[in-house]
């Protein structure tokens, strides 16, 4: 059994990880926290302690750490005896992270794709850019490494491999509907790091569409849905992660992501953008100082784990999938809803924190237990989907089912 946990990063997603491992440290045994500030790591073992969240006595320790050295994480990985990493710092330490398990043979676990802060939206598929060509290194050195384990990448894809083996003969199209229908009452936020969150709308649309990419312009398609609990929204086609390994994956022509916008969020997105105030290029000003536009909105904007005592509402996430069983023309909406108040009760996050958040640990005690424990590469959709949705049932994301037989809890 694999034991001992490093949590890298500090932010929204890493405070419910850690809140999350600690109830479940019967299972995963020391659990530690590194992020370049340490206090921020300080004081997420405060708010696990606080809360009371340890499921046994055990050690929940804080450290401070640059996790772009590789040499450093190795260090610390080896000193605490880390069998599993669960990465989610900011995208940009993501393969230094990973050479660093790779190096230890501790298995690791992220919820984003890598990305170089001087680049924006890469040539799909995107994984094959960076992860996969460490796939012979993972798989010659014995090391598990599961890509995109957060909720969207992540469950999403695991939903798509439920119905792919459960409910349908033949897939026509996936579209991954993200709704976040919660309000966190500021004149303008990012619900997670707000420069990794603009890059994502700064580039092209990449989709799946008649089983080649498709480029399209943000804001350019959009869908209305009537969905489970959050009632009728609109969304926008939107290049995601999962599209990159769903794509190679599966055998489906159509693979889409949409995710949802209020018109205000609209607004200031297309005002800030057109102004050049998103950009990751540097510009200097009259005074000669070098500033990175998108780096400066980020420094004025609301710190997004700040957003979650008041933020209220519920999220949407699921997978419409469409094809045929049995010879019928078949629809399934695979799909959790998370409330941002209950996330912020439980672990004193909001809910897009949350929903990123229970995955990984989901995924890590799978590891520890030995099933998902595959030794090499691979992203969530190869690996076996019930005992992953069967455990966030219990841990926190509760799946449900929308089909012709009804809305009813997905469970196995
Ligand atoms: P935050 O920006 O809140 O946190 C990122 C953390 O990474 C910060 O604590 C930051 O440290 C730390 N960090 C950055 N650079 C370094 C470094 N060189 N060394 C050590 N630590 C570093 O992000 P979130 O918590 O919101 O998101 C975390 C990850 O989860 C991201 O990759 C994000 O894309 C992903 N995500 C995935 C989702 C999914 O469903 N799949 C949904 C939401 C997010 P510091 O505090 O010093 O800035």
């Amino acid at each position: 059994m694999k034991k001992n946990v490093l949590i890298v990063g500090a932010g929204g997603v890493a405070q419910v990880v850690a809140h999350k491992c600690a109830q479940n440290n019967n299972v995963l045994g020391d659990i530690h926290i590194a992020s370049r500030t340490l206090e921020k790591c300080r004081a997420i073992v405060a708010s696990v302690q606080e809360k009371n969240n340890l499921n046994v006595p055990g050690v929940l320790e804080a450290h401070e750490l640059d996790a772009l050295d590789i040499d450093a994480t190795k260090a610390l990985i080896e000193r605490i005896r880390a069998q599993i990493v669960i990465n989610v710092g900011s995208p940009f330490v993501n393969m230094p992270v990973l050479e660093a398990c790779i190096a230890t043979g501790a298995a690791y676990l992220d919820t984003a794709i890598h990305e170089d802060p001087s680049k924006i939206c890469e040539t799909p598929p995107w994984y094959a850019n960076y992860e996969w060509k460490r796939r012979d290194r993972c798989a010659e050195k014995g090391v598990t490494a599961i890509l995109g384990v957060g909720f969207d990448p992540g469950v999403v894809n695991s939903y798509a491999a439920l119905a792919r083996d459960e409910y349908f003969d033949r897939i026509d199209s996936i579209d991954i509907i993200d709704v976040n229908a919660g309000s966190h009452g500021r004149y303008f936020a990012t619900n997670f790091d707000p420069e990794i969150n603009f890059r994502e709308f700064t580039g092209q649309v990449w989709s799946w569409q008649n089983s080649q990419w498709t480029s399209n312009r943000m804001f350019e398609v959009k869908r209305t849905d009537d969905l489970p609990v959050v009632g009728e929204q609109t969304t926008y086609l939107t290049g995601h992660d999962e599209l990159h390994s769903l794509s190679q994956n599966f055998d489906v022509p159509d693979i889409r992501f949409w995710m949802g916008f209020g018109e205000h969020y609209i607004n200031v997105f297309t005002v800030l953008k057109n102004l050049g105030l998103l950009s990751e290029q540097p510009v200097k000003t009259a005074e000669g100082l070098e500033v990175v536009p998108l780096k400066v909105v980020k420094a004025v904007l609301p710190d997004p784990s700040s957003l979650a005592p008041s933020y209220s509402g519920k999220t949407c996430i699921g997978d419409l999938v469409k094809g045929e069983k049995d010879g019928k023309p078949r629809e399934v909406f695979i799909y959790n809803v998370s409330d941002h108040a209950d996330a912020f009760e439980e672990v004193g996050s909001q809910a897009i924190s949350y929903t990123a958040g229970v995955p990984p640990v989901a995924a890590a005690i799978l590891i520890a237990q030995g099933a998902w424990d595959v030794k090499k590469m691979v992203n969530v959709e190869e690996l076996p989907a019930q005992p992953f949705v069967a455990l966030m049932n219990r841990i926190g994301l509760p799946s449900r089912i929308r089909d012709e037989k009804g809305d009813r809890a997905l469970e196995f």
